[in-house]
């Protein structure tokens, strides 16, 4: 799924309560990405491996409350962010477009159930 250049994060924010990043962006649509889900899915060579090179976080990987926190999200260039999470993994970058494939709401559900 390509996403328009024009389509950009303006807002974030961390629900501690529920411990989901939601992402407002530019055409309105408000994402939803549960800690946990976020950082399996985290893409940085370590987690996600490299080159054939398995990684080290797979499906059964578990967590602990720390690695799943989000602190902050830091901007990367003009095309991506990168979540610091709780234990200081800070590596994995995250496109505008890998969020958007990633978003859980209702809508974004619908639309990749077609
Ligand atoms: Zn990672
Ligand atoms: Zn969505």
């Amino acid at each position: 799924m390509r996403l328009p250049n024009d389509i950009v994060p303006i807002s974030y924010f961390l629900d501690e309560e529920r411990r989901v990043l939601l992402i407002t962006w530019s055409d309105t649509h408000e994402s939803a990405h549960p800690y946990e889900a976020l950082r399996r899915a985290c893409p940085c060579a370590w987690c996600a491996g490299e080159g054939g090179q398995k990684g080290s976080v797979d499906a059964s990987t578990q967590f602990t409350a720390q690695q799943t926190t989000i602190y902050e999200l830091e901007p990367v260039g003009r095309y991506g962010l990168t979540p610091v999470w709780g234990d200081g993994h800070r590596t994995g970058i995250f496109t505008y477009e890998r969020l958007r494939a990633h978003c859980v709401c209702d809508e974004c559900q619908r639309i990749r159930a077609r």
